[in-house]
């Protein structure tokens, strides 16, 4: 009945990653290593990761009338993703430029660009979408305001998945639609109000240091259902029937870029495919720890019978 198990409202990005060997300070230029370009954005990775388990999936997102936003709908096409919603001008593609440390730190400049001219007018022209999908999920890397029109466009019977990343806190429309919210703990903990966005110093006396407090918290605050991804330690899943620990599987984590866009597009697929919670939780970490055993974000995803193999 419906033609896709999940659309994806989100963000398209370039990522233009290049190594050096230390950051420029103001006025210096330094050499680095070639460019290397790759197709990102949370939104664009989550559709990937979807569709390559084998979810019918849909992008609604847009992208600079460029070479970058040709990269992306290459990328999207390649993985099987529909990209009927993918919106083309209005501002240059989103861009992030990386600069890689030899310790592996990055720094990150984004420029929003087309993703930040994604209206709640797109939203409502696509209606038709919104009606065709069993599931629909969005991040924070597209306006606010959009991903309100997101929620009050959910056709009956849908469900909403939010991951809300970069993290700001949220109305409680947003939250009341979520079924799950799905957050790391940087982001649990600016929901919570308990750190300002882009501060290091994490935990709070509010609701203390145990990932459960912060579900159970977190679900007070409206969502129907709170999965907290919790890295190497797998997740939490938190609803009206309780908490649950998710065991995160044991694997060597070579880049742990994308393993939370890869969870997220798992959980949500699975559970449209009527999987409970629990069940799509621990098939999420499944996807999310292969993706960490290989370098790079939409490169890494795994397909389903990759994870079964394992
Ligand atoms: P984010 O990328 O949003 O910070 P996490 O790092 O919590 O999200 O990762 C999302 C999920 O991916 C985790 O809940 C876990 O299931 C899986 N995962 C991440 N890192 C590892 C790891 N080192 N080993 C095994 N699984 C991992």
């Amino acid at each position: 009945m419906y033609d896709y198990d999940l659309l994806v409202v989100g963000s398209a990005n370039a990522d233009l990653v290049i190594g050096v060997e230390r950051r420029p300070a103001a006025g210096e230029t330094v050499l680095g290593s070639d460019l290397a370009v790759h197709p990102g954005g949370k939104g664009a990775n989550q559709a990937v990761a979807a569709a390559r388990l084998g979810a019918r999936t849909a992008l609604l997102a847009r992208i600079g009338d460029d070479a970058y936003g040709r990269l992306l709908l290459d990328s999207q096409r390649a993985a099987g993703v529909d990209t009927v919603g993918v919106l083309v001008g209005g501002a240059p593609t989103g861009i992030a430029l990386i600069t890689v440390d030899p310790s592996g730190d990055n720094s990150i400049v984004v420029s929003p660009g087309a993703n930040g001219r994604l209206t709640p007018e797109d939203v409502r022209a696509a209606a038709g979408l919104f009606h065709a999908s069993r599931v629909v999920s969005a991040q924070l890397e597209i306006p606010l305001e959009t991903v309100v029109e997101v929620v009050r466009s959910l056709a009956p019977g849908s469900r909403f998945v939010l991951n809300p990343s970069p993290p700001r806190p949220l109305p409680a429309e947003v939250l009341a639609a979520c079924d799950p919210l799905i957050v790391n703990e940087h982001e649990a903990k600016v929901i919570l109000g308990g750190v300002a966005v882009g501060d290091a110093e994490v935990g709070g006396a509010a609701f203390g240091d145990r990932p459960e407090d912060w579900a159970r918290v977190l679900l007070a605050k409206g969502p129907k259902s709170v999965v907290v991804t919790l890295g190497s330690q797998g997740a939490l899943v938190a609803s009206a029937e309780g908490v649950e620990r998710v065991a995160a599987v044991k694997v060597e984590a070579v880049d742990t870029t994308g393993a939370g866009d890869s969870f997220t597009a798992a959980l949500a697929w699975k559970l449209g495919a009527g999987s409970s919670l629990p069940e799509a939780a621990a098939y999420a970490a499944r996807v999310g720890a292969v993706a960490v055993t290989r370098r790079g974000a939409q490169e890494s995803f795994p397909t389903a019978a990759e994870v079964e193999a394992r």
